[in-house]
């Protein structure tokens, strides 16, 4: 058998994409905000319940949106954890302000509330979070230090498409909120994301219609508000092309069907591995009572992790780790940190294993994954 580690779920994704293309004679077009760019921004808008969306060409683009929305100056300071991807991070640093990591949570290896209020400083501008695996942040404590402080929060949900946090959808609790549907994530259209505005300032949506349209009020043409449109601000290339927009639809109406052969998966590798916690020799993923997740991943912690990917390798199941955490990373040392500056997130990193996961795995390939760890552990 050969298992990878993910695979999208496409069905008739086609469909949308023919009927688009069929209608260019009809002046339908395939650059950005089309017909089906307008209406994958009302599904994220209706069904997630936020103010405003907007489809951009990756999470790591929303970020950055996100980013230069919060108007920083250099010296600025924003709290993120160190145990996530680069593009938390990046945008802070294009626009010249600080990234000040903050340890994660030994349950549920987000960020730790404790330790954000220990960063504060009367610098501190903004907490990004990450809701990892899809599983919610402690985000009454979190948005309870920021109103105290007067920062802003930024969700990187990247992981957390349809994930809550109590009864509200992760991404939508923030300032802003950033979505990602690369190929690997959990709902997909190659390369994509969204942006969510949940902050109530109507300056910050128009400020980011025109960034993601090269700095023009393009957004404002297309509805009639003004009768040319020109140059306002400094902007960039944001918007993804509406093929894409097409695609995203499909991968929407599929929307609770994929969570539900996902969280099935995780549910029979908890339920399988649950004796090997028992045993103390691996401990499985924590979801807290505030947290209604979305199996974007399942992972484990253990000893050897590298011995054990290699194992399954061999065995054709395409396990892996995670994160290097960033402040360890080449970059994050030339910001001045140094290992051990975070155990918990070190340790973490180091004993995470990933299998996989992905929507349409068959009953056989669920049970040859958990065989295959089984006999590489014993
Ligand atoms: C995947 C990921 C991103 C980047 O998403 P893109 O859409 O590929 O830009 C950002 N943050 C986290 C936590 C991610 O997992």
């Amino acid at each position: 058998m050969n298992i990878p580690f993910s695979r999208p779920y496409i069905t008739d994704e086609l469909d949308y994409i023919a009927e688009l293309l069929g209608n260019i004679s009809k002046g339908w077009n395939i650059s950005g905000d089309g017909r089906y760019t307008a209406r994958a921004t009302k599904f994220l808008e209706t069904r997630f319940e936020v103010e405003k969306a907007l489809l951009t060409t990756s999470c790591t683009g929303a970020l950055e949106m996100a980013t230069r929305l919060l108007n920083l100056s250099p010296g600025d300071e924003v709290i993120s954890p160190s145990f996530t991807f680069s593009s938390t991070v990046n945008p802070i640093l294009l626009v010249g302000a600080k990234p000040v990591f903050a340890e994660i949570q030994e349950d549920t290896l987000n960020i730790d509330p404790v330790d954000i209020e220990q960063k504060i400083t009367c610098k501190t501008r903004a907490i990004y979070v990450v809701h990892y695996a899809g599983v919610a942040c402690d985000m009454d404590k979190i948005m309870k230090i920021a109103d105290d402080h007067g920062l802003y929060v930024v969700e990187d949900a990247a992981h957390a498409v349809n994930a809550k946090y109590k009864d509200r959808y992760l991404g939508t609790i923030g300032d802003l909120g950033c979505y990602s549907f690369h190929d690997t994530k959990n709902y997909v259209c190659g390369e994509g994301g969204a942006l969510l505005i949940n902050n109530d300032d109507k300056n910050m949506v128009e400020r980011a219609e025109i960034m993601r349209e090269k700095g023009t009020n393009r957004s404002k043409f297309f509805r009639g508000e003004v009768d040319k449109y020109t140059w306002v601000d400094i902007g960039s290339s944001h918007l993804p092309s509406d093929i894409l927009a097409a695609f995203l639809c499909s991968q929407f109406e599929k929307l609770d069907n994929i969570q539900c052969m996902r969280l099935n998966i995780h549910a029979r590798y908890m339920e399988a591995f649950a004796p090997l916690e028992e045993k103390g020799i691996v401990r499985l993923p924590v979801v807290p009572e505030y947290a209604c997740h979305n199996a974007h991943l399942f992972y484990m912690l253990l000893d050897n992790r590298d011995t054990i990917i290699s194992k399954l390798r061999a065995r054709g199941v395409h396990a892996t780790f995670h994160y290097i955490p960033l402040h360890s990373a080449h970059m994050g040392k030339k910001l001045g940190y140094r290992e051990g500056d975070f155990p918990v997130t070190e340790i973490v990193s180091s004993r995470l294993l990933r299998l996989p996961l992905y929507p349409g795995m068959t009953g056989e390939q669920i049970d040859y994954v958990i065989s295959s760890v089984m006999e590489s552990i014993e």
